[in-house]
């Protein structure tokens, strides 16, 4: 068969979005004189032309159904002018032109059942990650924490009340696709996996598997007459990186797969260096369907630094400026041993900061 006649590949990445892009920031892009932030939820751009562009957040609950994404879209034809934008916390972006758009279109979506808000310094929506709906390793249902959280958090997210912009991150497995934020809630996993060996042999390939684990834990064994694999216990770390290319190496577990909160991460170095996140509470259980004891926990962080912060600090420059004796003492929680990363291996294994390498 001539090439030209072969089947080709279907380019379908991300598509250009300049071109759903409203034609006034299009027309202004790069040229904005100044903006500023006359509500929660609202912002107003002006550019050098003279131009004036009114952006109209609003949340949303990241996996949307296509009812609610056309109810979205209605919204932005009849009242905005028909352009939408998601930001990267899976927050829809509404632009007028008109003023006189602005409460119209607030209204409609708040009637809609949305919220509008997340703008400036407030809480904004949960990123999470894809969780059950699209991934086959999930610990726990990380769309069912952000909805439990956002629930209790719905008042910081449509007002202006924190010291700086507060981004929270859910994450449902260790291996983490998500979760790095001011606040991260990831799930921990605290067992070796258990091995079911009947399977092994029938659906994993066992040298992908042992060249998986970061500490070089698996090791095939003969189980039973049949080829499977073995874990040394005292070696694994519980990181749940062998699960996904083999299932038979199951480590959720209900009891034993926990929620831990980590603070102070942030990737931006616009006014300093990024920063790791650092590993503040552990062991919380996993509850569904409302994560109770998760959400007290990020409650009690949020109103010490509410009240601690300074204007302007994120939660690390906070945690920098008080010290991490003091962020225990004002959050009331308890530091343990387990809050000390003794391992060695990390030095030679891991990366140790935060710059990209290529
Ligand atoms: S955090 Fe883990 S389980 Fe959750 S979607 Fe990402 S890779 Fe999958
Ligand atoms: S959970 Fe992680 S450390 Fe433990 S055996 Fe699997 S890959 Fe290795």
């Amino acid at each position: 068969m001539a090439l030209e006649d072969m089947r080709q590949p279907i380019e379908s990445g991300c598509p250009d979005g300049f071109q759903y892009t409203h034609p006034v920031m299009m027309k202004n892009y790069g040229q904005w004189k100044w903006h500023d932030h006359p509500r929660p939820g609202v912002l107003r751009h002006v550019a050098y032309s003279g131009d004036t562009i009114w952006t109209v957040k609003a949340g949303t609950q990241r996996i949307l159904d296509v009812f609610t994404l056309r109810k979205l879209c209605d919204i932005g034809d009849q009242y905005a002018d028909g352009y939408v934008r998601f930001t990267l916390r899976s927050n829809i972006e509404y632009m007028v032109t008109d003023e006189a758009k602005v409460e119209p279109l607030i209204k409609a979506l708040e009637d809609a059942g949305f919220i509008v808000g997340g703008t400036a310094n407030s809480v904004s929506m949960i990123s999470h990650t894809q969780g059950w709906l699209h991934c086959d390793i999930p610990g726990t249902d990380a769309s069912g924490v952000v909805k439990a959280m956002m629930d209790e958090l719905i008042d910081e997210f449509r007002n202006c009340n924190m010291p700086n912009r507060v981004h929270l991150t859910t994450s449902c497995c260790q291996i983490n696709c998500g979760g790095q934020g001011d606040i991260a809630i990831n799930v921990q996993h605290t067992k070796p996996p258990k091995i079911n060996h009947d399977l092994v042999s029938n659906v994993c390939e066992r040298p992908s598997v042992v060249a998986r684990c970061p500490v070089a834990a698996i090791r095939p064994a003969m189980v039973n007459g049949k080829p499977s694999l073995e874990v040394d216990e005292k070696k694994c770390i519980c990181c749940g990186a062998c699960y996904p290319p083999c299932p038979p190496m199951q480590i959720n577990d209900a009891e034993h797969t926990k929620l831990a909160i980590w603070v102070g991460g942030n990737h931006s170095n616009a006014r300093g260096k990024p920063t790791f996140q650092k590993l503040v509470a552990a062991g919380i259980p996993n509850n569904p369907p409302r994560w109770p004891e998760a959400t007290a926990i990020v409650k009690r962080i949020l109103n010490a630094y509410k009240e601690g912060a300074k204007d302007w600090e994120r939660i690390n420059d906070w945690i920098e400026r008080i010290g991490w004796p003091r962020f225990f003492e004002v959050t009331g929680l308890p530091f343990t041993k387990y809050h000390i990363d003794n391992w060695r291996g990390a030095r030679n294994s891991l990366n140790a900061s935060t710059h990209i390498r290529f």
